[in-house]
Formats: structure tokens, sequence, C-alpha cells
């Protein structure tokens, strides 16, 4: 199998450290508000490659952490922590927030059939470790103090940035116009691993540490946690490509710092949902969520569909018309599903089986090559093989896709074949979709209590919309 490795720049082998093992980290949210459906994109293709370690038997260990305190408006040390700015908008404790957004995000990935990680750390249980980590910094020499925080000296090392060739004086953290440099800093590139006075007077989460009163930065939460549970040699690491600089680099930097040796294998980094008018963010433009998604009538599985039509390395456009297309060949893909069911008795044919499992794993050896893997799925579908073969084959490839393919083939089947709709509720069905397109959805809320009024129901159901009699 091969991926690409975002530290070599090139699509390598994959080799873990421990025969039949992977050790794997996954950057959790920032639980300050809901998940947008680019992080989701992020978690969605993580969730591919995790699965798909499994499903050529490794046994995957995965620790995901959630980060409650620490990350500030900028990926780097300047600007208002997100937590707090999230507990002030809703009147809520810091606390609340974070509760209240990680049982959002989980309950999103459920939706999503995003497998729960095996190991789900909070930062803020996490403390002791991260003092622990921080004093050995200073101790050996890679931390300083200075203005009351505690500083990483990028200076001691020999090569800082490990993903990018960037020039300090190109680096953005520090010198991005209406952001005051922080003139503790030695050296540009440093970062906070402890924040004590220099910030936020009315923080609320605040633990007692041998430099004061403080709290931990960002970056070291994630080193911290994945040492905690995966140990000193970690096999991937993953992660939304914005998370490769600062974040990321900062990671590598501290915990080799800190371990003395390499740390991290492979760095897997998945490229960014955009929309027309740029990156998707929780603080600017269109707030994208799974829910929003439900509202209009989206099956979540058929957002899934829609990020592994693309290779996670390619950065995706998101619009309400690609993802009716995908919603489309989604709905086709289960009827044709659905109608393979029918006649599924039989003996799987054991040479065709392992012909289309071969297309199957061949593209996801390849990168993760989730497009192709869907290919695979026609392919079988269009293949000569009697019936059982092809349904075999789809629930095993939907142990990696999670897309409940066939228990959205079996729900097709156990419907009512469609009534009859008079003519009056028809041209309102034909507005209603018409005002959908147009992404009128007032108008189609409007017909819709119009077909309502005329004593039939309005459901919109994995196979399009569905009109029955009350
Ligand atoms: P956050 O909650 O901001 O810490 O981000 C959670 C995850 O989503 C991280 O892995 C980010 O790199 C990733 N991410 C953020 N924005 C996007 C986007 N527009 N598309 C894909 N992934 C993203
Ligand atoms: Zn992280």
């Amino acid at each position: 199998m091969k991926i690409y490795n975002s530290l070599t720049r090139s699509k390598d082998e994959f080799v873990p450290n421990e025969q039949g093992k992977v050790s794997m980290y996954t950057c959790g949210p920032t639980v300050y508000h809901y998940a947008h459906i680019g992080n989701l994109r992020s978690y969605i293709m993580e969730d591919v490659l995790e699965k798909y370690l499994r499903f050529s038997g490794y046994d995957v260990k995965r620790v995901m952490n959630i980060t409650d305190v620490g990350h500030l408006t900028s990926d780097g040390d300047t600007g208002d922590d997100k937590m707090l700015k999230g507990a002030k908008r809703e009147h809520k404790t810091v606390m609340e927030i974070a509760k209240f957004y990680t049982d959002a995000f989980f309950e999103d990935c459920r939706k999503l059939n995003i497998k729960r990680p095996d190991v789900v750390e909070p930062a803020t249980g996490c403390i002791d470790e991260f003092i622990k980590v921080i004093s050995s910094l200073i101790e050996k020499g890679y931390a300083y103090e200075a203005g009351g925080n505690i500083y990483f000296d990028t200076s001691k090392l020999n090569q800082y940035y490990v993903f990018n060739d960037f020039k300090e004086e190109d680096l953005a953290v520090g010198v991005r116009e209406g952001v005051e440099e922080d003139s503790n800093k030695r050296n540009k590139a440093d970062f906070v691993l402890w924040f004590t006075k220099s910030k936020f007077e009315d923080q609320e989460l605040k633990w007692d540490s041998p430099w004061g009163v403080g709290y931990p930065g960002w970056h070291i939460e994630c080193s911290c946690i994945s040492m905690k549970h995966l140990g000193e040699q970690l096999d991937i690491h993953c992660g939304g490509i914005d998370n490769a600089f600062p974040h990321h680099t900062n990671e590598i930097a501290q915990s080799e710092a800190y371990l003395g040796h390499k740390w991290c294998n492979y760095w897997f980094h998945v490229h960014h949902l955009n929309t027309n008018s740029g990156k998707m963010s929780k603080s600017s433009g269109e707030f994208l969520t799974v829910s929003l998604l439900e509202e209009k009538g989206y099956d979540p599985l058929v957002y899934r569909f829609f990020c592994l039509l693309s290779h996670y390395r390619k950065s995706l456009v998101f619009s309400y018309e690609n993802l009716d297309n995908a919603a489309v060949s989604y709905n086709k893909l289960t009827a044709k599903i659905a109608a393979v069911l029918k006649d599924a008795s039989g003996e799987v044919d054991k040479e065709a089986y392992d012909r289309l499992m071969k297309g199957f794993t061949d593209a996801l050896d390849n990168d993760i090559n989730t497009a192709q893997a869907i290919t695979s799925l026609y392919d079988v579908l269009r293949d000569g093989t009697n019936g059982a073969t092809k349904i075999a084959l789809i629930k095993e490839f939907d142990k990696v896709l999670s897309l409940g393919l066939v228990e959205a083939a079996e729900k097709i089947n156990a419907a009512p074949e469609t009534e009859e709709l008079p003519a009056e509720v028809l041209e309102l069905a034909e507005q209603r979709k018409a005002a959908r397109k147009e992404k009128n959805f007032a108008l189609a809320d409007e017909l819709r209590d119009k077909i309502t009024a005329l004593g039939y129901v309005v459901e919109e159901t994995r196979q399009g919309t569905r009109i029955t009699k009350k």
C-alpha cells in the first residue's frame, strides 16, 4: 500500500514500525462551534484510511484529541482564545460549550458513518503531561521563559520547516497585518508552549504550573496526547492541510526535541473543501453543517459519497449543484444494487470475486484513491458474474466506504410501489422540485404545505422525494 507522505513529498510504501500494527493520531476538532462540512471532509477521508488499514489486516489504534483549550483565533499565538469566544457568544461556561460541541461533533460523525477513534482525549484532561514535557524541554535547552510565557526555541533545531521551504521572512505568524509582533520571542518562528500573564485576564480555564498560573498552547496538546497513548513512535499522523504549518511543524519540533529521535513516519493531509468564494471556515462565509444539509433534504451519506468521488489530495469545491449530482448518482447506484439484491442467491464465484476485489484494493493501495474505488464498485455491477458474488463484494467494499449501500438497497426493495398521485399534486411536486433546484427553499416549503393540505405526506428519502397519501 502506498500513501503520499507530506514529509517526503512522495508516495511511499506504507511500512509500520511494528509488523501488523498501526498507531494513528488525528487532530480532533476545536469544540467552540459546530464542525462545518469542510472539517468533516477531513474526518471522512481519514475514516476511509483507517478502515482500509483495518481491511488490509492491520491492528489499528487510533487516537484523537479534543481541543477544549489553547487554540487561538490564529493558528499561531495571536488573537483570542476560540473556546472563550464561543463561551461568550453563547453565555455559557467554556466546559459547557466544549461538552455541547463535542457531542454535536460525534453526532455528525455518526450520521456520516465515521467510526469513533479508539481513544478520544480532551486536552484539559492532560495538563500534567503538558507540564512534564514542557519542563523537560526547558531542561534540555529547547524552551525558554520570556514575559511570563514559555516558548519553544526553533533556532535550536537543525531543520524546523519540515513540510515546506518557508523562509523566516515569509512567516506569517507575528507579522500579519494588524497583528502585533510578540517581542518576547527570540526568533519569529518560536511558539508558545505555556501561556501565563501575557494573555487574557479573563481566561476561564487556568492551571497551576512551575511558571505560574496559565494554560497550554495548542500544539503541545497533540504531541503529548499522542505520546501518552501511542508511545514514542507514531506511524501516521492525520489532519487537514491547513494544519501542516504551523501546527504539525510545531508538533514535530517539540516531540522530536523531547524524545531525541524521529517521532512520526507518515503525514497524511487532507486538502480543503472550498466554496466558490474560498476556503470554508467556521468564522467566515456561509457556515455549512450536516444539520443544514439535512434540513435541505440531503442524506448525510450523500455528502460522504460526494467526498469519496474526489481524491483527498485535491481541493474540492462544494456547491448544491455538485451535491445534487452526487445525490442522483447515489440514488442510481443504490437502485442498481437493489435490483441485484432481488436475485442474489447462489454461490460466490471465487474467480470473479478475486478479480473484482483486486480492482478495489488496487485503487485504495494507490494513495487511497476513493474515486477509483467507487469506479470498481460500478465494475462489479456491470460484470457478468452472479448476484451472490456482486452482493458479497459490495458488502466488503462498504466496510471501507461506509455508504450504507446494501441497507439503502434493502429499503428500496421494501418500499411499497408508488401510488398514483392526482395531477394537482404532481404539478405542485414538480414546482417544488424546480424551487429546490433554484435554492428557493421558502417557496419549496410553501409548496410542500400546499401538498400537505391536499392530504399527502412529503418525505425526503435517500432515493429522492416520496409523496404518499396520509
Ligand atoms: P478545527 O476544528 O478548526 O481544529 O479543525 C478540524 C479539522 O478540520 C482539522 O484537521 C483541519 O485541518 C480541518 N479543516 C479545517 N478547514 C477545512 C476545510 N475547509 N476543508 C477540509 N478540512 C478542513
Ligand atoms: Zn493537532
